[in-house]
């Protein structure tokens, strides 16, 4: 297993080049080896034919060109002719009228008898054709040979036949295979060489940056370094640019994230900080005041209340860990809205009594939607519970329930004491508030986890909470719920909503 990209590039690109070159030099050779080119060999032998025929006209025109030597021997050519027809090197017979021939050349004559019986024989019944060389194998040997039939000869001529062999053709095709082979086979690894060090230098330069960006991530990812950022390919607008985009990206989150973790556990261990020392004043304060006093009363009341509060806490904590981790389960129920809705108003007229706070509810379609009735009993409280909290005496707090474009939208609005613009984006930050002091010395005393988890149950839901807010005019909370279907009044209520 090669563990570099570099050398992996470089095998690869090799097995790729030898392939290539492979293909290349069997089409070379495989075209090389099935064409041996006789063309050249066969347009010689018919030029051959013609200058015989050329030597025996002009012949003619001086005189017999044959004659009778003996009885025994017959008529040949004139030793005049005959000598002409020596400058013809290769295989040449002159045959007469009736088949007997009238010149052998040397090389014809040179050849054992069957050989040449054979020859004689070819050479009588091939047809004469100006266009093309007739192949004859002789042994080992292979000849080209071109007829001619001499028509209009004053003289016994009839035929002439030259021949040639196609051995030196063969020969030199051979040499140029084997040289073609030799070539294939130095040029091949040279190529393979030069290929494959061009390789390596290409890989190198593409893997550099690379390189570079795991040099760069690996400073990085300490941890602390998470404000840093990778810088190195970012010019060229290619995939190294995208990556170094994508991971920069990637290390805005982390550090995003990472920072939150940070915040979210020094705020929650400030939190539960503060009942402790609390707690532990009071347990303390129990202990030493007289046993069943009223003093010992108040204490541990007080200690109560903070256990309590730690309570609560923590199981917003908890909450808020389940939704982190995606299990923030949710019961699938048909949540009749209206009534819950007219069930939070009496209780947020309860809690706003003390202060004069009038609580009414100015719209109420009859409503349901599929969700977990207690967890959106819960957030529906929590922002009736804020809205009595922030809103000064005498107020009003409104709550309406209607539809727009098939989702039910809740709101909850306070004539209260309003967020700051610039505090608007927080609020739904775990432990923010907008003023932690004065929250809790006012015995406002939240733990700046409720809005986060209220989102975390619209978001559940498939739902939205916003906030919109005027600093000193009040508040609006809207929480939009898709697919709300609107139910049939007239009928009783089938699936009553269960109370948390
Ligand atoms: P808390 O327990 O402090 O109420 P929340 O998450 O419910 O925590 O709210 C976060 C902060 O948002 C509050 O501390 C308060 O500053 C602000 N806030 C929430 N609701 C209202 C409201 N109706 N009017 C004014 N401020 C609000």
């Amino acid at each position: 297993m090669i563990r570099s990209i570099r050398a992996r590039v470089t095998l690869l690109f090799l097995l790729a080049m030898l392939s290539a070159l492979s293909a290349f030099a069997i089409g070379i050779w495989l075209r090389q080896r099935d064409s041996v080119d006789y063309r050249e060999l066969q347009r010689y032998v018919q030029s051959q034919a013609e200058l015989a025929i050329r030597i025996i006209m002009q012949a003619e025109t001086r005189g017999p060109v044959t004659v009778v030597r003996d009885s025994l021997v017959g008529e040949t050519l004139t030793s005049e002719l005959a000598s002409a027809m020596e400058v013809i090197p290769d295989y040449l017979l002159v045959i007469d009228r009736t088949g007997r021939s009238l010149y052998v050349s040397e090389k014809a004559r040179a050849l054992p008898d069957s050989d040449r019986n054979v020859l004689f024989s070819r050479a009588l019944d091939i047809e004469a054709d100006e266009t093309r060389a007739t192949l004859l194998t002789l042994g080992v040997d292979k000849l080209f040979l071109s007829a001619r039939d001499e028509k209009t000869s004053r003289s016994s001529i009839a035929r002439i036949v030259a021949g040639s062999s196609a051995r030196p053709t063969e020969d030199t095709w051979r040499e140029s295979q084997i040289a073609l082979r030799r070539s294939l086979l130095v040029l091949l690894p040279v190529a393979l060489l030069i290929g494959g060090v061009w390789a390596y230098i290409i890989g190198g330069v593409a893997v550099r940056p690379i390189t570079t960006i795991i040099s760069e991530l690996e400073a990085i990812t300490d941890g602390r370094s998470l404000h840093r950022r990778l810088g190195g390919a970012d010019a060229q607008g290619d995939e190294l640019a995208r990556l170094t985009s994508t991971l920069n990206a990637m290390i805005g989150r982390l550090e995003n994230s990472f920072g939150g973790l940070r915040r979210f556990t020094a705020d929650a261990s400030h939190e539960l900080k503060t009942p402790l020392t609390v707690l532990r004043a009071s347990i303390e304060r129990a202990m030493m005041a007289r046993r069943g006093s009223n003093e010992q009363m108040e204490c541990l009341e007080q200690a109560l209340n903070e256990v309590t509060r730690m309570a609560d806490l923590v199981n917003s904590l908890l909450s808020l860990a389940r939704a982190d981790e995606g299990r923030f389960d949710l019961v699938r129920d048909v949540v009749l809205l209206d009534s819950m809705l007219r069930d939070i108003a009496e209780t947020a007229t309860i809690l706003g009594e003390p202060n004069g706070i009038e609580v009414v509810v100015s719209e109420c379609e009859p409503l349901t939607v599929e969700g977990d009735a207690p967890r959106l009993r819960q957030l529906l409280l929590n922002l009736v519970e804020n809205a009595i909290k922030y809103t000064t005496v005498g107020g009003t707090v409104e709550l309406s329930l209607s539809t727009e474009q098939g989702a039910a939208v809740l709101t909850v609005k306070d004539t209260g004491m309003g967020i700051a613009a610039a505090d608007l984006p927080f609020i739904f930050e775990r432990f923010w508030r907008a003023d932690r002091a004065r929250s809790r010395k006012s015995g406002r005393g939240g733990t700046g986890l409720g809005l986060a988890i209220s989102q975390y149950i619209a978001q559940a839901h498939g739902g939205t909470l916003t906030a919109q807010s005027r600093l000193g005019r009040g508040s609006t909370f809207t929480l939009t719920l898709p697919g709300a279907v609107r139910r049939d009044v007239s009928r009783p209520e089938t699936s009553p909503p269960r109370v948390a």
